[in-house]
C-alpha cells in the first residue's frame, strides 16, 4: 500500500507543507539536470507535476497492461520512457507518444540513452552543462503491483556526474502513486560499479529478508520490508522523496523515518 511509505512528520515539516509553492516539475529538471551534482533545491517541498507528464504516465501504465495481458509467461511487465533535458533548456521524451515505450519485465528495463558526449568529462574542468548535448533527468518507469522504488532504481541517481547516463532522479509510476526521489548536495557520488554493486547488494537482502519472513508465515511483515528498505536507502543516501496518488498534479515531500533493518 501506498500510502504506508507515508510516515509520521515532525510538526514542522508539516508547516513547511501547508506553506510550500510547488514547483513545476520541468522546472526543477530544466536547472537541475545538467548541472554538477544534479542536487535538487533544498527548498523545494512541493512539486507540481504538468499535464504532459501526467498524460504519460498514463500512457505508460496503459502501455503495461496491454504487454502483460498479451505475456506467454504471464510475467509482470515495466513501461518506461527516458526523460530529457538538452543543452538549450528542453525537454525531451523518448519513445514519444508515437512510439512503443520500454517494455520488460520486473527489474529488467532495458535502457539506452542516446547522448552526444561533447568532452570526455568534467574532470577535465569543463563545466558539466557543456559535456554532453542532453542529460538523463530520469527514467520514469511503471511497477506492477504498486511495488515501491526499488534499490535497483537508485542506483543509476547514485552515479557520478562523469558517468554516462547518471540520473537527476527516479520517476515510479503505479495505479495508486506517483513518487519522485532526487539527489541533495549531500548524495555522494559513486562509480558505476559501486553504485550497481551496492544497490544491487541491498536489493537482495531485501529478496532474501522477504522469503525468510514468508518462509515463517509473516506475509505481512514480509510486504512491508520494501518500503522499509527504501526508507532507509532514501535516509542513508541523503536523497529526498516527493509522492502523489496517481493522476493528482502536486507530490508533496516525505520525510524518511530513521530505521533500522530487522
Ligand atoms: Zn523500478
Amino acid at each position: 500500500m501506498p500510502e504506508k511509505l507515508a510516515p509520521a512528520e515532525d510538526p514542522a515539516s508539516v508547516r513547511l507543507h501547508e506553506t510550500a509553492r510547488p514547483v513545476p516539475l520541468e522546472t526543477i529538471v530544466g536547472t537541475t539536470a545538467m548541472h554538477e551534482g544534479r542536487a535538487l533545491d533544498e527548498n523545494v517541498y512541493a512539486i507540481e507535476i504538468p499535464p504532459l507528464f501526467l498524460d504519460g504516465e498514463q500512457r505508460l501504465l496503459d502501455a503495461s497492461k496491454v504487454a502483460q495481458q498479451m505475456s506467454e509467461s504471464g510475467s509482470t511487465v515495466e513501461a518506461g520512457d527516458i526523460l530529457y533535458v538538452t543543452q538549450d533548456g528542453f525537454i525531451a521524451i523518448e519513445p514519444d507518444a508515437s512510439q512503443k515505450p520500454l517494455l520488460g519485465t520486473e527489474y529488467s528495463l532495458e535502457v539506452t540513452y542516446a547522448i552526444r558526449h561533447l568532452a570526455p568529462d568534467q574532470k577535465t574542468g569543463i563545466p558539466r552543462a557543456l559535456t554532453q548535448d542532453r542529460f538523463v533527468a530520469a527514467v520514469r518507469h511503471t511497477h506492477p503491483y504498486d511495488a515501491p522504488t526499488s534499490a535497483i532504481d537508485l542506483a543509476t541517481i547514485l552515479r557520478e556526474d562523469g558517468e554516462p547516463g547518471a540520473n537527476m532522479f527516479t520517476y515510479v509510476v503505479t495505479d495508486k502513486a506517483t513518487t519522485l526521489i532526487f539527489r541533495t548536495a549531500d548524495t555522494p557520488q559513486l562509480s558505476n560499479e559501486d553504485a550497481t554493486r551496492r544497490m544491487e547488494r541491498m536489493h537482495k537482502i531485501d529478496r532474501q529478508l522477504m522469503v525468510a519472513l514468508i518462509e515463517q508465515g509473516n506475509i505481512e511483515e514480509a510486504s512491508q520490508i520494501p518500503y522499509r528498505m527504501l526508507e532507509l536507502l532514501v535516509h542513508h543516501y541523503k536523497l529526498r522523496m516527493f509522492q502523489c496518488p496517481r493522476g493528482e498534479t502536486v507530490a508533496q515531500y516525505i520525510q524518511p523515518r530513521v530505521r533500522t533493518i530487522p
